[in-house]
């Protein structure tokens, strides 16, 4: 298995600038467990694994109304100055092609993924 980032890197928080916000698994799994999965901020996701796209606007309301965490203040802030209305989560644990997540909103992500993906692989 080919290790491109950090095996204690699992799930990134991404605006369309490329501005990131990186949890662990334990961070990735208590964010997760807090925020109901997410869901109420996720405007899309993909079937197979932890990535999604997900409303700026909501995610910063669910943060406020879920028990803190310590990684929400970030997370508000990248939502916050995020150009776009929309953040991209991508699951790095993940070996998912996403094939079966097919809608408008993967085709977003893919695409903003796709954008930063490839100098992440380089580094
Ligand atoms: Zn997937």
């Amino acid at each position: 298995m080919e290790e491109e980032r950090p095996v204690d890197e699992v799930l990134a928080f991404l605006d369309e600038d490329g501005a990131e916000v990186v949890l662990d698994e334990r961070e990735a799994a208590s964010l997760l467990a807090l925020t109901s999965g997410l869901e109420g901020a996720t405007v899309s996701a993909c079937p197979g694994c932890r990535s999604r796209l997900l409303a700026c606007s909501a995610l910063v309301d669910l943060l406020d109304a879920a028990p803190p965490h310590g990684r929400a203040e970030e997370l508000v802030e990248l939502a916050d100055e995020a150009p776009t209305r929309h953040l991209y989560v991508q699951d790095l644990a993940s070996q998912c092609r996403h094939a079966k997540w097919r809608d408008p909103g993967a085709a977003e992500w893919m695409e903003v993924i796709a954008e930063f993906e490839e100098p992440r692989g380089i580094r």
